[in-house]
């Protein structure tokens, strides 16, 4: 067992990592310290909102923080409003204050069952891993620890290539969605806005500001100019015949013998996104058997179909964003942004294309930039990633999907060897699982990770 354990990050995974341990009982005392980068922590981009507007895309019933309790979180909305069914999409905002009662909970329980935890809320600014244990800094300061474990959720955005200084300096393009939609204002003025990239994201940035900017115009640009798919509005159960799909490609990993083997799949379901669902336990042993030119390809050429399927809007989402569309507020089109400059009037001119097209020009007063997380940890300004990139400490993911892993979640240093006592949970280890960011793969992260810190003799691993 690790006696002293860094926790690094603040938002869900953190905080479903740090109650998972806390609420153990271990053979011997356990010292936790958690740098969770601010007061407050525990909710993280996706549930720090404090929009009504802006829902889960799970519904209830699926999003308990613990392997062992997943329908908590329901219960714990029930116990607000017995109204509340397993199949409602509830608001972020609420999903928010769940893991925040959940954690400060068992922060002040954890001296009842012997455990000691210091919440630092302050960034973890540098590791060293060695065979003894890590150095982590942290402002001026250090500490050691047996092992420390990095959910520090997805990397900053950086801007998308084209984008002039001057554009980014003038305020009008926004890089982060998320602090831009926190201090926005109601304004009424007949704003031209575009939002780069269609994702669950830009849903989010145009449900906010439509209902903040009332006379605002909002266009939309991505490669293939098409919305998440919605939810169906009761739940399904995922394909029965889901075994036979998954042992088929198995037998066969190749992208495209896949995705016609998907198609033929969803062709004769009765609705397509209970075969999606059905590969939902399936797709990180999948990923893992996929070659890695195949994977590439499968970046490449079929992501986005992927995440607009697997990523869906709740349909009253999609009801209000069809609203849009309908009174001519929103505007989708295809096409790559080339260029965005900023003009002597203090407008944006965004240059865009579809491939093969000619580039056309168009005025903007704000542009806002929802392309998707960022998990490159090659180039990255996240201080701690840089350091421990740039120290030669980790591998990072040759596909710019985070850090180099094993499935487990024990991080490889910079030989591709894995490390006895630093790990990672959540995006950082899509290169590894591709699917690992959202609650029900991180709460069974951060059990496997408590069950491996915790363990009276920790495995020796070797990269499997
Ligand atoms: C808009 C949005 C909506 C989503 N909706 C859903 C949903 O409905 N259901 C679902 O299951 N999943 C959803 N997801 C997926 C979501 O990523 C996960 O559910 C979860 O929030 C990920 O949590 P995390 O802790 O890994 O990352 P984050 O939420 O990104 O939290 C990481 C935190 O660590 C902090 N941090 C970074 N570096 C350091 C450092 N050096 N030291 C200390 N702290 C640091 C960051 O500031 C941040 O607060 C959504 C994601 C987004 C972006």
């Amino acid at each position: 067992m690790f006696h002293k354990v860094a926790i690094i990050g603040g938002g869900a995974a953190a905080a479903t990592l740090v109650s998972e341990l806390l609420e153990r009982r271990t053979p011997r005392p356990l010292h936790l310290d958690w740098y969770c980068g601010a007061p407050g922590a525990g909710r993280g981009v996706a549930y720090g909102t404090p929009s009504e507007r802006h829902l889960l895309n799970v519904r209830a019933a699926s999003m308990g923080m613990f392997v062992s309790k997943p329908g908590g979180f329901l219960e714990y909305a029930q116990a607000l409003d017995p109204t509340v069914k397993g199949s409602d999409f509830l608001p972020r905002r609420m999903y928010g204050d769940f893991l925040q009662s959940r954690v400060t909970q068992a922060v002040k329980n954890a001296p009842s069952l012997g455990h000691d935890v210091n919440v630092l809320p302050f960034p973890a600014d540098s590791l060293v891993p060695s065979a003894d244990g890590v150095t982590i800094g942290y402002g001026d300061e250090t500490s050691q620890a047996d092992a420390a474990v990095l959910a520090i959720g997805s990397l900053p955005p950086r801007p998308l290539p084209g984008v002039e200084d001057a554009a980014i300096a003038s305020g009008r393009y926004v890089t982060d969605p998320w602090p831009f939609l926190a201090s926005a204002e109601d304004d009424d003025r007949p704003l031209r806005v575009l939002v780069i990239g269609l994702g669950l994201t830009a849903v989010d940035v145009l449900l906010e500001l439509s209902s903040r900017w009332p006379n605002a115009h909002f266009d939309a640009l991505s490669r293939h100019g098409k919305l998440p798919e919605p939810h169906l509005s009761a739940a399904s159960a995922p394909n029965d015949d889901g075994g036979e799909l998954i042992e088929s490609m198995r037998d066969d990993p190749n992208l495209r013998v896949w995705l016609r083997r998907l198609r033929d799949a969803a062709a004769q379901a009765e609705d397509w996104r209970t075969v999606v669902d059905g590969m939902r336990p399936h797709t990180q042993s999948l990923w893992r058997e996929l070659p890695a030119k195949e994977r590439a390809r499968f970046l490449r050429h079929a992501r986005w179909a992927w995440e607009r399927a697997r990523h869906r809007m709740p349909p009253q989402v999609a009801a209000r964003v069809a609203a849009l569309e309908a009174e001519g507020r929103l505007h989708r089109g295809r096409g790559r942004m080339r260029s965005v400059h900023l003009t002597p009037q203090g407008k944006l001119d965004v240059a865009s294309a579809v491939p093969g097209g000619n580039e056309t020009i168009a005025g903007y007063d704000i542009v806002i930039q929802t392309v998707g997380l960022n998990t490159d940890t090659q180039r990255t300004e996240h201080r701690l990633i840089r350091q421990l990139v740039l120290g030669g400490l980790v591998t990072p993911d040759p596909q710019g999907l985070g850090l180099a892993a094993l499935p487990d979640g024990h991080l490889l240093d910079g030989a591709g060897k894995p490390r006895a006592n630093l790990f990672a949970i959540g995006s950082l280890l899509r290169g590894a699982l591709w699917e690992s960011t959202a609650i029900p793969e991180i709460r069974k992260q951060a059990q496997g990770v408590a069950n491996m810190l915790l363990a009276e003799k920790p495995e020796r691993v070797a990269a499997r």
